[in-house]
């Protein structure tokens, strides 16, 4: 290949967009879009009133460990700089909160469609609101987890000297006073390498230079190792909305496109093959920060707390943290799960309305003809995967409990008499016994 032949892929590719493939279900992407975005929204309603409460334990000397205790301990202005912290990732999140919530279909149909139309604007916005969001949340666990006053320094004025940059004269006095214009004099006068480098004369020092070691360090230091797969999906975030930031070529052509869509409906609404590409990139972004929430940010703002409050005081903030990280996984599992089900022989080719009830409270009611392809959840996505049982054998007996064979003629399993539920649950323990000492 020379140097025209790959213009001319560009040339061609770049210009005429190939219809868009609606590959997943729109209906389930919006529910599962829903169901997450109320679940981080609850989380960080939870994580302002618990930052309101560090606020006001930080006033108090008598809460607070012997690094935070006077203005002669190092850790003393953290207690000022870490309310403010949490303070202002609670603004990127709840934008980003408000950027990806699901789409509102109540009385969508062919007239007002257009509605539903996902362009330039709204990709964009969704995905820098990504990307500071993955910056941000990065960049402040990190400072969490450090909790060093040099570290801290550097991120501040580093903000600071392209801030002043352009900044008009009255949000610069409403803003800086002569103690911050000092420092951000000294800090323009050092060397590139010097504000990094953090010797013992230096103001500032950032140990970890880029986003990826940022990431990288937070995975080691926050035990998250085992996690390299969520690692990299991290990173990679980062860079694909870094391309949408930036303007990227590849970002811009797929979303300014004037071509027109062709339409799609479903037992809700018309919609278009835009709107599903959007749902789908937007619950797969939501799934990310909600993940990188509880497993990384959470966790940080954890660790700086247990440094800087006594035991008592620690134990109550951290409980809250632990409420939100078990809530939020939780629902983070029960998304697009496989699930299955063991099911009597035969019974697939009846004409036998089969119920097949996901984890997540919905039943699927599947009809003669049983097509296989309609075996998932509505409401979650989770895929059922379906095991004949040859003859009718009442309940399998597996390590998480007995399970009802589909189509059995047994009596549900609380409807059994008690001796014979004691039974089953004992045979059920000798299996989970036998998986744990193989
Ligand atoms: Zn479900």
């Amino acid at each position: 290949m020379n140097e025209i032949d790959i213009l001319k892929g560009i040339a061609e590719n770049l210009s005429t967009r190939k219809s868009s493939a609606a590959l997943n279900n729109y209906e389930v992407l919006g529910n599962n879009i829903k169901f997450l975005n109320d679940s981080f929204k609850w989380g960080s309603t939870l994580l302002r009133e618990l930052q309101n409460r560090i606020e006001t334990s930080f006033e108090n000397d008598e809460l607070v460990t012997d690094d935070f205790k006077d203005n002669t301990k190092s850790l003393f202005y953290f207690r000022k700089i870490i309310p403010r912290v949490i303070l202002n990732d609670l603004s990127i999140i709840e934008k980003f909160i408000s950027f990806t919530e699901s789409d509102d279909r109540d009385g969508i149909t062919l007239d007002n469609v257009v509605k539903l139309k996902k362009d330039f604007f709204d990709f964009n916005n969704l995905v820098t609101s990504s990307r500071q969001f993955i910056d941000s949340l990065v960049s402040e666990s990190y400072q969490l987890c450090k909790l060093e006053p040099k570290e801290l320094n550097f991120r501040v004025l580093t903000s600071l000297h392209s801030f002043n940059r352009y900044v008009t004269k009255s949000i610069k006095q409403a803003l800086f006073n002569s103690e911050i214009e000092n420092s951000l004099n000294e800090f323009n006068n050092l060397s590139n390498n010097k504000r990094f480098r953090g010797n013992e004369s230096n103001i500032t020092k950032c140990a970890e230079k880029s986003f990826g070691n940022k990431v990288d360090y937070l995975f080691e230091r926050l035990d998250l190792t085992y996690e390299s797969d969520f690692q990299s999906e991290v990173k990679d975030l980062f860079s694909f909305s870094s391309e949408f930031t930036h303007i990227g070529y590849v970002s811009t052509f797929f979303t300014s496109s004037n071509d027109s869509e062709i339409l799609f409906t479903d037992d809700i609404s018309p919609y278009f093959p835009s709107t599903e590409n959007f749902s789908e990139l937007k619950y797969e972004i939501l799934e990310t920060a909600t993940k990188f929430f509880v497993k990384v940010y959470l966790p940080a703002l954890n660790d700086a707390l247990q440094k800087a409050f006594v035991t008592t005081s620690y134990a109550s903030f951290s409980e809250t943290l632990k409420q939100i990280i078990e809530k939020v996984a939780k629902d983070l599992k029960t998304r697009n799960n496989q699930y299955y089900f063991f099911i009597k022989q035969g019974l697939i080719e009846s004409d036998n309305v089969i119920n097949l009830p996901c984890i997540c409270g919905t039943t699927r009611h599947w009809a003669a003809p049983h097509d296989m392809s309609k075996i998932y959840c509505s409401n979650c996505g989770s895929k059922f995967n379906l095991l004949e049982i040859e003859e009718d054998s009442g309940y399998i007996i597996t390590c998480n409990g007995p399970v009802k064979v589909i189509g059995s003629d047994v009596p549900d399993f609380n409807e059994l008499p008690i001796a014979e539920q004691i039974d089953l649950l004992k045979q059920c323990k000798e299996v989970n016994n036998k998986q744990i000492n193989k």
